[in-house]
C-alpha cells in the first residue's frame, strides 16, 4: 500500500541521490584515483559543460582505470574545446524545428517536448550540450500555447517527453502535465526518454509508476543505455518494476569511440538489456555537437560492426543504425533492416 508517509520517503531518496552527485572534476579524480596530470584539462573543458555524475553511477566504475566506459562517457577531455569543423551547437537543427518555444516538431505524427534542462548525469558526447534551455523549455509560459498547438494537430498521436531528462522534475509536475496532454483525445502515446533508469534506478519509485500508468496514454520508455557495464541489479530492478507496471521499454545507445565501438562490447549490451526487459531500437551515429568529436565513429567502421553484430546475436537483438540528419522527416537508417545484413538469424 502507498502511503503518504511512503511517497515523501521515495521521493527524498531519489532527491537526494539526485544533490549527491558529484559536480566537481577534483572530487571525480579523488574518489577514481585518476591521474592528476590530466585535472587542469578536465577543469578547463567544465567551464563549458559542467561535470555531473550520480554516486551510484560512479560506483560501476573501476578506480584507476583511464579507460573505463562509464568514467569515459562523463570525464572532461581537453579535446572538448578544440573547434573541428563539421562539429555545431545545434548539430540536429532542433532550433529550426521549434514552431514554439520547447515544442520540436520533427516528423509525422509525433511531438517532442524539451521538458527540462537538468539531467542527473552529464554525457560529454550530449548532442543539446549547447542547448538554450533557458529559453526554450516547454513547461515555462509556453505551455498553454503548446496544449492549444497539440489540439489543433489532430495528427499527432505521439507525445515525447525529453529534455535534458524529463524525470528530474517533480512528480507533482509530471502528474500535472501529463494530466493536460491526456485531456486531448488523439494523443494515444506518451513516451519518455531519459537516462534515469540506467543512472538514478531509485527514481523509478511507486509514486512515478502512479502518474505514468494511471493516464489513458500508452506509456513507452525510452532509456539510454550505452555499455553493459552500466546495467547492474539496482538497474534491473528498475526496469522490472516499469515493465511489470506496463511500460514498454527501449534502448537507444549512442556509438562512441572507445567506449562501445566495438562488436563484443555492443553484443554484451544488447543480452544485458534482454535480460532487463528491454528492447534494442537504435544504434545511433553521433550528432556531430561541438566538443564530441573525438567520440566519432566512421560509418564505414559502424557497418562492419553491424555485420560482426549479425554473426553474433538473433534478429531482435540487433538495433538499427541510425543518425539523425537536419531537415529530414525520418531518422535514416544506414544498414537495412537487421533481416538484410548478412547473416541475419532468427
Ligand atoms: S542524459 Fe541525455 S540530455 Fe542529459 S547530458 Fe546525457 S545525453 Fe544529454
Amino acid at each position: 500500500m502507498i502511503t503518504r508517509l511512503n511517497v515523501h520517503r521515495q521521493s527524498a531518496d531519489w532527491q537526494r541521490a539526485l544533490a549527491q552527485a558529484v559536480t566537481d572534476p577534483e572530487e571525480l579524480f579523488q574518489r577514481l584515483a585518476l591521474d592528476p596530470a590530466l585535472l587542469p584539462a578536465a577543469l578547463k573543458a567544465s567551464e563549458q559543460f559542467r561535470v555531473r555524475v550520480p554516486l551510484g553511477y560512479l560506483g560501476r566504475m573501476t578506480p584507476g582505470d583511464p579507460n573505463d566506459p562509464l568514467l569515459l562517457q562523463v570525464l572532461p577531455l581537453a579535446e572538448e574545446c578544440l573547434e573541428i569543423p563539421g562539429f555545431q551547437c545545434d548539430p540536429v537543427g532542433d532550433l529550426e524545428s521549434m514552431p514554439i518555444p520547447g515544442l520540436l516538431h520533427k516528423y509525422h505524427g509525433r511531438v517532442l517536448l524539451v521538458t527540462s534542462g537538468a539531467c542527473a548525469i552529464h554525457c560529454r558526447y550530449c548532442f543539446r550540450r549547447h542547448f538554450p534551455y533557458r529559453d526554450a523549455s516547454a513547461i515555462r509560459e509556453a505551455w498553454p500555447q503548446i496544449l492549444m498547438y497539440l489540439r489543433t494537430h489532430e495528427e499527432v498521436r505521439e507525445i515525447i517527453l525529453s529534455g535534458g531528462d524529463p524525470l528530474t522534475l517533480s512528480d507533482d509536475k509530471l502528474a500535472a502535465m501529463v494530466s493536460d496532454l491526456a485531456g486531448i483525445p488523439h494523443l494515444r502515446t506518451l513516451r519518455l526518454h531519459s537516462r534515469l533508469p540506467v543512472v538514478l534506478p531509485e527514481r523509478i519509485d511507486d509514486t512515478l509508476l502512479g502518474w505514468l500508468t494511471g493516464t489513458r496514454l500508452r506509456p513507452i520508455m525510452v532509456i539510454h543505455a550505452n555499455h553493459a557495464r552500466e546495467l547492474d541489479g539496482t538497474t534491473r530492478a528498475a526496469m522490472e518494476r516499469l515493465e511489470l507496471a506496463g511500460v514498454r521499454l527501449f534502448n537507444q545507445t549512442v556509438l562512441l569511440r572507445g567506449i562501445n565501438d566495438d562488436a563484443d562490447a555492443l553484443a554484451m549490451l544488447n543480452h544485458a538489456l534482454f535480460d532487463s526487459g528491454v528492447q534494442p531500437y537504435y544504434l545511433h551515429m553521433l550528432d556531430p555537437v561541438q566538443g564530441a568529436a573525438h567520440f566519432a565513429v566512421t560509418e564505414e567502421h559502424a557497418l562492419t560492426l553491424m555485420k560482426q553484430l549479425s554473426r553474433q546475436l538473433p534478429g531482435y537483438l540487433i538495433p538499427r543504425l541510425v543518425r539523425e540528419v537536419p531537415g529530414h522527416d525520418s531518422k535514416t537508417q544506414i544498414a537495412h533492416s537487421p533481416h538484410a545484413v548478412e547473416g541475419f538469424s532468427l
